[in-house]
C-alpha cells in the first residue's frame, strides 16, 4: 500500500491506495496542535503496511536535506507548528521511506500525471486560496533548490482599475500576489465572501489582471509549458477568458507561448490533485 498526506491549514487528509492508486481508505483531521493530531495521523496509517509515503506539507518547511531544519514547519501563525519536526516524527512512527514536500509541490505532481498537464515536462501550478502558492515542475521533476519557492509572494504593480491606497492584505508585504489577489484579498475589497459575487462584477477584471502579472512574470522565469490554476478563487470559470486577455496585453509579444487558451487553464483535479500527487510521490519513492 502507498501513503498520501496533504496537510492544510484547515485539515490534514490522509489516504492509502493500492499498488493501482485506487484510494482505500481515507481521513480528514482537523489541522489542530501536532500534539492532537500527529497521533491521529500516525494510527491511521499504522493499520496498514506502507512501502511509501508522500507528504505535501503547508509551508514554509524546511526542504533543503543538507540544512538542520530539514522536514520541520518552519515560523507559521498556526499553533504548536513553528518549528515542529514533522518528518521526524512521522518517520519515527512509520517505517517506510517518505518523499516530503510542500502541498503546491504535491498538487502540481497530480496535475502532471492524473489533471491538466498530462504529457508535459515543465509546468507552474498556482493555488489561489486562502493564500497564494505555487509549485514548480522542470523536466517531469518537483523544482526546489535552497528552499522551495514562493512565488505566491512576488510584488505586483497595482491596478490603476483597483481600489486606490489598496496595498493588499499579506502581514509581510504590501503590493504582493498573495496579498493582492488571494481569497480574502477579493473579501477585503468587496466586504462580502468572494464565491457570493456576480460573475461580471467588476473585481474580476482587477483579479485578472493580478493572476495575469503574475503568469506574465513565472513564463518569463520558467518558461513552462502551462500554467495551471487551481485552489478556490480558481473556480470562477469567466476568469481564464479575462487572465488570457490581460497576459496579452502585458506580455505585449516579448515571448512565444502556446495558446493562451491552452496555456492558462484551470487546474483538472480539483481537491484530488494533492492526493493524488502525493500517492504518486509515494509510489516513487518506494521505488527508487
Ligand atoms: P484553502 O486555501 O483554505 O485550502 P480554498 O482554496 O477553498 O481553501 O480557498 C478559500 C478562499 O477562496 C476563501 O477566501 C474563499 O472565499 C475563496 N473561494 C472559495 N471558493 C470560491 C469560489 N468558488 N469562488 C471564489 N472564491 C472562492
Ligand atoms: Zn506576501
Amino acid at each position: 500500500m502507498f501513503g498520501a498526506i496533504e496537510a492544510g491549514g484547515t485539515k490534514f487528509v490522509c489516504a492509502v491506495a493500492d499498488e493501482q492508486l485506487v484510494v482505500q481508505d481515507r481521513v480528514r483531521i482537523p489541522t489542530d496542535d501536532p500534539q492532537k493530531c500527529v497521533p491521529q495521523i500516525v494510527q491511521f496509517f499504522q493499520q496498514y503496511q506502507l512501502s511509501g509515503l508522500g507528504v505535501g506539507a503547508f509551508g514554509p518547511i524546511g526542504i533543503n536535506p543538507e540544512s538542520a531544519d530539514y522536514g520541520f514547519v518552519k515560523q507559521t501563525p498556526k499553533p504548536g507548528w513553528s518549528h515542529f519536526d514533522f518528518l521526524g516524527a512521522l518517520k519515527t512512527a512509520l517505517d517506510c521511506p517518505i518523499y516530503w514536500t510542500t502541498d503546491v509541490n504535491v498538487a502540481a505532481y497530480g496535475e502532471l500525471h492524473r489533471g491538466a498537464a498530462q504529457g508535459l515536462h515543465n509546468v507552474v501550478y498556482l493555488t489561489v486560496g486562502t493564500g497564494i502558492g505555487g509549485g514548480i515542475i522542470h523536466d517531469g521533476k518537483v523544482y526546489t533548490a535552497y528552499s522551495h519557492p514562493e512565488v505566491g509572494h512576488i510584488a505586483v504593480r497595482p491596478s490603476a482599475d483597483d481600489v486606490p491606497g489598496f496595498k493588499g492584505v499579506c502581514p509581510y508585504h504590501d503590493y504582493c500576489l498573495e496579498g493582492m489577489a488571494a481569497g480574502p484579498a477579493i473579501e477585503a475589497r468587496v466586504g462580502v465572501p468572494a464565491a457570493t459575487l456576480s460573475k461580471t462584477d467588476a473585481v474580476w477584471d482587477i483579479e485578472a489582471y493580478y493572476l495575469a502579472q503574475a503568469a506574465v512574470d513565472y513564463t518569463l522565469s520558467f518558461a513552462p509549458e502551462r500554467i495551471i490554476f487551481g485552489g478556490g478563487v480558481s473556480n470562477q470559470a469567466q476568469l481564464y477568458p479575462l487572465i488570457q486577455a490581460s497576459f496579452a496585453v502585458q506580455m505585449n509579444g516579448y515571448v512565444e507561448t502556446p495558446p493562451l487558451n491552452e496555456y492558462l487553464v484551470h487546474a483538472g483535479l480539483g481537491d484530488d490533485a494533492g492526493i493524488t500527487g502525493a500517492l504518486l510521490l509515494a509510489q516513487r519513492v518506494a521505488t527508487h
